[in-house]
């Protein structure tokens, strides 16, 4: 498939200047960037009128499926979040709840110009079918159902033999939810496959307070990431979600060993966990990757309000409007994503991913156009995404899905499913 996308404003990375021109795509890459090529006879030419296009987004840290408890534990503590809702209600969840939910979350990643997305979740296989569905590009993390030490580490082989040579769309991490929901054995071992495959590993770390002092007092006063470090389990590096409670040493740990914080700024903010500390992170010479975290805890998955969030957060935190700019938020939200999950896209550039977004520079919230950049962080929303491009294939434009499943049927199946779950955990209301 070729696709010709003229009359375009195109933003070629998040640091770069506007240019006008033309975008080529062939074969699901970026042929040519900014001018027509002789010869290039396009399957389809889209008028861009004069619109913006730009990298679609990378969400580096969720749980899809989790759109599913959307709405049904909202308004209270941490804790009574995860166990009095969360918990019971996933103890009923099939490999089908999974592959609904993650596709009524595409529908809303699209709808808002995510391209690309890690998760972390159960039945990766139906991950992975609502991904290919819709063109995504997808990296799969750790997604073991079971509690049994044994088996978590055979579906860890297995999930990574299967998922690393699938596609180039596609990649596996290897890793365990978190520090405090493992033994100190099964961190180990998950190095271990970490050192033997070579792989980069995966996990949520210093979300919360409680979890760094509780890991201090089991292990010596090691903080997640100094604990971590000892049983060898970034020596590949990887990704890291929340890192909200990393301190000086923790961050330069991870910086060392190649680890990217993925910050995810509303879920934080929603959960009353903290703020994370993204200008550390960047003095640090870090480059943070951006996520949306689950729906049940954020509860949207827009990735214009994690970059909203993300630098305003850590300017109110350190009473300083300079401390993270908009271009700092876009490049989070776009090529350290890409660059962090070990994907070529987050550029608008040959040979990269046409992983594509059209934004409407007619939208009011857009003008004038002095500071797009600015524009893009701060005013901008998902409404102002008028078509999204998938690995060179159209999977929204302008009102109209195109994810391989109705979007009426992604719905009825959601509610109907979402039902049947609160009503097994007896929070049917
Ligand atoms: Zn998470």
């Amino acid at each position: 498939m070729k696709l010709r996308l003229y009359n375009a404003r195109l933003l070629p990375s998040a640091r770069a200047s506007l240019e006008e021109g033309e975008l080529l795509i062939e074969d699901g890459r970026i042929v040519s960037v900014g001018k027509p090529r002789a010869g290039f006879v396009a399957d389809r030419s889209i008028d861009c009128g004069k619109n913006l296009l730009m990298s679609g987004f990378c969400n580096a840290h969720a749980h899809a499926a989790m759109c599913l408890f959307r709405g049904v534990a909202d308004d209270m503590t941490l804790e009574s979040w995860l166990y009095d809702r969360i918990f019971p209600l996933e103890e009923g969840l099939t490999e089908e709840d999974v592959y609904w939910g993650t596709m009524l979350q595409l529908a809303e990643y699209v709808r808002g110009g995510i391209t690309c997305f890690a998760d972390m979740y159960f039945y990766p296989a139906a991950v992975l079918a609502a991904a290919q569905n819709a063109g995504l590009c997808l990296a799969l993390c750790c997604g073991s159902n079971s509690e049994k030490e044994d088996d978590i580490l055979a579906d860890i082989a297995d999930f990574y033999r299967l998922y690393s040579t699938l596609s180039d769309r596609v990649r596996y991490f290897p890793g365990v939810h978190a520090e405090y929901t493992s033994t100190e054995s099964l961190l180990a071992r998950v190095a271990d496959f970490a050192a033997e495959t070579g792989a980069p590993t995966y996990i949520h770390l210093s979300e919360t307070l409680k979890e760094v002092g509780d890991c201090t007092v089991r292990h010596g006063g090691l903080t997640p990431p100094q604990f971590l470090h000892k049983l060898g389990y970034f020596d590949n590096g990887g990704l890291a979600a929340h890192c909200v409670y990393a301190d000086k040493d923790d961050l330069a740990l991870l910086r060392q060993s190649g680890v990217t914080p993925v910050v995810n700024g509303a879920s934080n903010l929603k959960l009353a966990s903290g703020v994370a500390p993204v200008a550390s992170m960047l003095r640090a010479g870090m480059r943070p990757a951006l996520g949306t975290d689950g729906t049940a805890s954020n509860n949207a998955a827009s990735m214009f309000r994690e970059m909203y969030l993300y630098a305003c957060l850590q300017k109110e935190a350190l009473k300083d409007a300079a401390a993270v700019t908009a271009a700092d938020a876009l490049a989070a939200a776009t090529e350290d994503g890409y660059r962090a999950l070990g994907f070529a896209g987050g550029v608008l550039q040959e040979g990269m991913f046409a992983d594509v977004v059209l934004i409407d520079l007619s939208s009011p919230s857009m003008q004038p156009l002095a500071g797009v950049r600015s524009n893009i962080v701060y005013s901008a929303g998902t409404g102002d995404v008028l078509m999204t491009i998938a690995g060179g294939k159209v999977v929204y434009e302008r009102g109209r899905y195109f994810l391989g499943e109705p979007l009426e049927k992604i719905y009825s199946e959601c509610a109907a499913r979402q039902k049947r779950l609160l009503r097994r955990a007896g929070l049917c209301r």
